[in-house]
Protein backbone atom coordinates (compact mmCIF):
# COMPACT_ATOMS: atom_id res chain seq x y z
CA UNK A 1 0.00 0.00 0.00
CA UNK A 2 1.37 3.36 -1.16
CA UNK A 3 0.68 5.92 1.48
CA UNK A 4 0.80 9.97 0.96
CA UNK A 5 0.82 13.02 2.92
CA UNK A 6 -0.49 15.65 0.92
CA UNK A 7 -1.74 19.39 1.12
CA UNK A 8 -4.66 20.74 -0.86
CA UNK A 9 -5.91 24.52 0.25
CA UNK A 10 -4.02 24.35 3.30
CA UNK A 11 -5.42 20.98 5.15
CA UNK A 12 -2.59 18.39 5.21
CA UNK A 13 -3.89 14.50 4.94
CA UNK A 14 -3.21 10.55 4.80
CA UNK A 15 -4.37 9.15 1.31
CA UNK A 16 -3.71 5.36 -0.10
CA UNK A 17 -2.16 6.31 -3.43
CA UNK A 18 -4.63 3.84 -5.77
CA UNK A 19 -5.07 3.74 -9.59
CA UNK A 20 -4.13 7.23 -9.89
CA UNK A 21 -5.75 8.80 -7.05
CA UNK A 22 -5.57 9.40 -3.51
CA UNK A 23 -8.14 7.24 -1.10
CA UNK A 24 -8.02 9.68 1.77
CA UNK A 25 -7.29 8.03 5.61
CA UNK A 26 -9.58 8.37 8.66
CA UNK A 27 -7.38 7.73 11.95
CA UNK A 28 -3.67 8.06 13.06
CA UNK A 29 -1.30 5.95 10.36
CA UNK A 30 0.77 5.05 12.91
CA UNK A 31 -2.60 3.37 15.37
CA UNK A 32 -5.36 2.48 13.65
CA UNK A 33 -6.88 4.22 10.64
CA UNK A 34 -9.52 3.37 8.29
CA UNK A 35 -9.50 4.15 4.35
CA UNK A 36 -12.24 6.13 2.84
CA UNK A 37 -13.85 6.24 -0.54
CA UNK A 38 -13.63 9.97 -0.97
CA UNK A 39 -10.88 11.00 -4.04
CA UNK A 40 -8.17 13.38 -4.52
CA UNK A 41 -6.54 13.28 -7.81
CA UNK A 42 -2.54 13.42 -8.02
CA UNK A 43 -2.60 16.90 -10.26
CA UNK A 44 -4.66 18.80 -7.28
CA UNK A 45 -2.75 18.55 -4.35
CA UNK A 46 0.75 19.19 -3.20
CA UNK A 47 2.19 15.78 -1.76
CA UNK A 48 4.29 16.76 1.68
CA UNK A 49 7.17 14.48 2.92
CA UNK A 50 5.55 11.24 3.46
CA UNK A 51 6.39 11.44 7.37
CA UNK A 52 7.37 14.05 9.94
CA UNK A 53 9.70 12.56 11.99
CA UNK A 54 11.00 13.79 15.74
CA UNK A 55 14.56 12.27 14.63
CA UNK A 56 16.17 11.59 11.32
CA UNK A 57 18.98 8.78 11.69
CA UNK A 58 21.01 8.38 8.82
CA UNK A 59 23.79 5.64 7.95
CA UNK A 60 27.05 6.34 6.39
CA UNK A 61 29.44 3.75 3.59
CA UNK A 62 26.71 1.80 3.78
CA UNK A 63 27.36 0.39 0.27
CA UNK A 64 29.97 -2.02 -0.32
CA UNK A 65 31.58 -0.18 -3.56
CA UNK A 66 30.59 3.23 -1.84
CA UNK A 67 32.86 2.48 0.59
CA UNK A 68 35.47 1.70 -2.17
CA UNK A 69 35.15 4.59 -3.77
CA UNK A 70 35.69 6.99 -0.71
CA UNK A 71 38.81 4.70 0.49
CA UNK A 72 36.47 3.21 3.04
CA UNK A 73 37.45 -0.57 2.78
CA UNK A 74 35.79 -2.08 5.68
CA UNK A 75 33.66 -0.96 8.51
CA UNK A 76 32.60 -3.09 12.22
CA UNK A 77 29.42 -1.60 12.65
CA UNK A 78 27.35 0.91 11.11
CA UNK A 79 28.23 4.37 10.58
CA UNK A 80 25.63 6.42 12.46
CA UNK A 81 25.09 10.31 11.82
CA UNK A 82 21.70 12.56 12.21
CA UNK A 83 20.18 15.08 10.01
CA UNK A 84 18.07 18.55 11.30
CA UNK A 85 14.70 17.60 10.42
CA UNK A 86 14.02 20.87 9.31
CA UNK A 87 16.20 19.70 6.40
CA UNK A 88 13.00 17.78 4.83
CA UNK A 89 11.19 18.71 1.96
CA UNK A 90 8.70 16.52 -0.23
CA UNK A 91 9.03 15.35 -4.01
CA UNK A 92 8.64 18.52 -6.37
CA UNK A 93 9.97 20.94 -3.69
CA UNK A 94 12.96 23.04 -4.51
CA UNK A 95 16.35 22.14 -3.51
CA UNK A 96 17.93 25.37 -2.53
CA UNK A 97 22.14 26.03 -2.74
CA UNK A 98 23.02 27.20 0.36
CA UNK A 99 24.89 30.95 0.45
CA UNK A 100 27.09 29.35 3.40
CA UNK A 101 28.28 26.44 0.94
CA UNK A 102 27.36 26.72 -2.49
CA UNK A 103 30.15 25.21 -4.89
CA UNK A 104 29.82 21.06 -3.14
CA UNK A 105 26.45 20.06 -3.19
CA UNK A 106 26.26 16.53 -3.44
CA UNK A 107 22.79 13.69 -4.24
CA UNK A 108 22.88 10.51 -2.38
CA UNK A 109 19.97 7.84 -3.05
CA UNK A 110 18.90 5.90 -0.22
CA UNK A 111 16.50 3.67 0.75
CA UNK A 112 14.42 5.57 3.90
CA UNK A 113 12.61 3.42 6.35
CA UNK A 114 9.58 4.70 8.58
CA UNK A 115 9.42 3.41 12.50
CA UNK A 116 5.72 2.58 13.17
CA UNK A 117 6.12 1.97 16.66
CA UNK A 118 8.55 2.77 19.54
CA UNK A 119 11.39 0.57 19.58
CA UNK A 120 14.19 -0.09 22.17
CA UNK A 121 16.60 -2.83 22.20
CA UNK A 122 15.21 -4.67 19.05
CA UNK A 123 16.97 -7.58 17.35
CA UNK A 124 17.22 -8.43 13.42
CA UNK A 125 14.62 -10.70 13.75
CA UNK A 126 11.94 -8.61 15.10
CA UNK A 127 12.50 -5.33 13.35
CA UNK A 128 9.72 -6.23 10.55
CA UNK A 129 7.37 -5.66 13.19
CA UNK A 130 8.45 -1.86 13.85
CA UNK A 131 8.49 -0.74 10.62
CA UNK A 132 5.74 0.71 8.70
CA UNK A 133 6.86 1.68 5.20
CA UNK A 134 9.81 3.00 3.12
CA UNK A 135 10.35 5.89 1.15
CA UNK A 136 12.96 7.60 -1.27
CA UNK A 137 15.54 9.60 -0.28
CA UNK A 138 18.01 12.04 -1.00
CA UNK A 139 20.60 12.62 1.49
CA UNK A 140 22.40 15.62 0.26
CA UNK A 141 25.51 16.93 1.46
CA UNK A 142 27.84 20.08 1.06
CA UNK A 143 30.68 18.09 1.10
CA UNK A 144 33.23 20.75 1.75
CA UNK A 145 31.35 21.13 5.11
CA UNK A 146 31.07 18.00 5.68
CA UNK A 147 35.04 16.30 4.94
CA UNK A 148 37.21 19.47 5.26
CA UNK A 149 36.17 22.39 7.19
CA UNK A 150 34.12 20.79 9.96
CA UNK A 151 35.99 17.75 10.09
CA UNK A 152 31.82 16.44 11.47
CA UNK A 153 28.78 15.88 9.45
CA UNK A 154 26.10 18.14 10.88
CA UNK A 155 25.93 21.28 9.09
CA UNK A 156 26.78 19.39 5.55
CA UNK A 157 24.29 17.40 5.91
CA UNK A 158 21.28 19.52 7.44
CA UNK A 159 21.62 22.46 5.49
CA UNK A 160 17.26 23.54 5.31
CA UNK A 161 16.10 21.47 1.80
CA UNK A 162 18.73 18.67 2.06
CA UNK A 163 16.38 16.12 3.01
CA UNK A 164 13.67 15.34 0.17
CA UNK A 165 11.48 12.14 0.99
CA UNK A 166 8.93 10.51 -0.99
CA UNK A 167 6.69 10.91 -3.15
CA UNK A 168 4.80 8.30 -0.31
CA UNK A 169 5.71 5.28 1.58
CA UNK A 170 5.18 1.57 0.41
CA UNK A 171 3.68 -0.55 3.31
CA UNK A 172 4.65 -3.71 1.74
CA UNK A 173 7.85 -3.92 0.57
CA UNK A 174 10.76 -6.59 0.95
CA UNK A 175 13.64 -4.33 0.81
CA UNK A 176 16.83 -6.52 0.32
CA UNK A 177 16.84 -6.54 -3.57
CA UNK A 178 15.74 -3.28 -5.05
CA UNK A 179 17.35 -1.56 -7.58
CA UNK A 180 18.33 1.90 -6.47
CA UNK A 181 19.32 4.83 -8.85
CA UNK A 182 19.61 8.87 -9.03
CA UNK A 183 18.93 10.40 -12.25
CA UNK A 184 20.30 14.23 -12.66
CA UNK A 185 18.91 15.75 -15.50
CA UNK A 186 18.26 12.84 -17.06
CA UNK A 187 21.61 10.97 -16.82
CA UNK A 188 21.64 8.48 -14.88
CA UNK A 189 24.55 8.60 -12.09
CA UNK A 190 23.68 6.03 -9.58
CA UNK A 191 22.97 2.69 -10.03
CA UNK A 192 23.01 -0.53 -8.03
CA UNK A 193 21.14 -2.88 -5.83
CA UNK A 194 19.79 -2.59 -2.04
CA UNK A 195 21.47 -5.92 -1.84
CA UNK A 196 24.78 -3.82 -2.01
CA UNK A 197 24.18 -3.06 1.54
CA UNK A 198 27.22 -3.93 4.16
CA UNK A 199 24.15 -3.79 6.88
CA UNK A 200 21.14 -4.47 5.61
CA UNK A 201 17.64 -2.78 6.88
CA UNK A 202 17.35 -5.34 10.04
CA UNK A 203 20.63 -5.18 11.36
CA UNK A 204 20.55 -1.05 11.04
CA UNK A 205 17.32 -1.10 12.81
CA UNK A 206 18.45 -3.69 15.33
CA UNK A 207 21.70 -1.59 15.78
CA UNK A 208 19.78 2.00 16.23
CA UNK A 209 17.48 0.54 18.75
CA UNK A 210 20.54 -0.45 20.91
CA UNK A 211 21.65 2.96 20.68
CA UNK A 212 19.29 4.85 21.03
CA UNK A 213 15.10 4.70 21.66
CA UNK A 214 13.47 5.01 17.89
CA UNK A 215 9.87 6.89 18.06
CA UNK A 216 7.20 6.09 16.07
CA UNK A 217 7.86 8.64 12.81
CA UNK A 218 11.27 8.26 12.79
CA UNK A 219 13.73 8.15 9.48
CA UNK A 220 16.56 6.00 9.14
CA UNK A 221 18.30 6.59 5.77
CA UNK A 222 20.06 3.21 5.21
CA UNK A 223 23.17 4.70 3.02
CA UNK A 224 23.59 5.41 -1.01
CA UNK A 225 25.76 3.48 -3.05
CA UNK A 226 28.22 4.32 -5.30
CA UNK A 227 28.42 6.96 -8.37
CA UNK A 228 28.17 9.64 -5.81
CA UNK A 229 29.01 13.26 -7.72
CA UNK A 230 32.57 13.28 -5.60
CA UNK A 231 33.43 10.31 -5.74
CA UNK A 232 33.22 10.21 -9.77
CA UNK A 233 36.58 10.65 -12.72
CA UNK A 234 35.38 14.85 -13.21
CA UNK A 235 33.59 15.35 -10.20
CA UNK A 236 29.93 16.48 -10.26
CA UNK A 237 28.10 18.82 -7.89
CA UNK A 238 24.12 20.03 -7.94
CA UNK A 239 23.94 23.36 -9.91
CA UNK A 240 21.15 25.73 -9.47
CA UNK A 241 18.72 24.93 -12.51
CA UNK A 242 19.27 20.93 -11.88
CA UNK A 243 16.72 18.70 -11.55
CA UNK A 244 17.75 15.45 -9.89
CA UNK A 245 15.94 12.52 -8.99
CA UNK A 246 15.92 9.10 -6.69
CA UNK A 247 14.21 6.00 -7.86
CA UNK A 248 13.79 2.64 -6.07
CA UNK A 249 11.72 -0.37 -7.10
CA UNK A 250 8.44 -0.99 -5.92
CA UNK A 251 8.14 2.75 -4.50
CA UNK A 252 8.49 5.11 -6.97
CA UNK A 253 10.53 8.36 -8.51
CA UNK A 254 11.57 11.42 -6.11
CA UNK A 255 11.85 14.60 -7.63
CA UNK A 256 13.34 17.97 -6.98
CA UNK A 257 14.42 21.13 -9.12
CA UNK A 258 17.23 22.76 -7.80
CA UNK A 259 17.70 26.59 -7.10
CA UNK A 260 19.77 29.12 -5.58
CA UNK A 261 19.20 30.84 -2.31
MG1 LIG B 1 24.05 9.27 2.95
Amino acid sequence: MKIARFCKDGNKYYGVFEGGVFKLINGNIFDSFEITDEEMSLNEVELLSPVDPPNILAIGLNYQRHAEETGHEFLEQPVLFLKATTSIIGSEDNIIIPEQAPDYVDYEAELAIVIGKKAKNIEAAEVDEYILGYTCANDVSARDCQLRIDQQWARGKSFDTFCPLGPWMETELEPDNLKISSILNGEIMQDSNTSDMIFNVRDIVSYCSKNMTLLPRTVILTGTPEGVGMAREFEVYLQPGDRIEVEIEGIGKLGNDVVAE
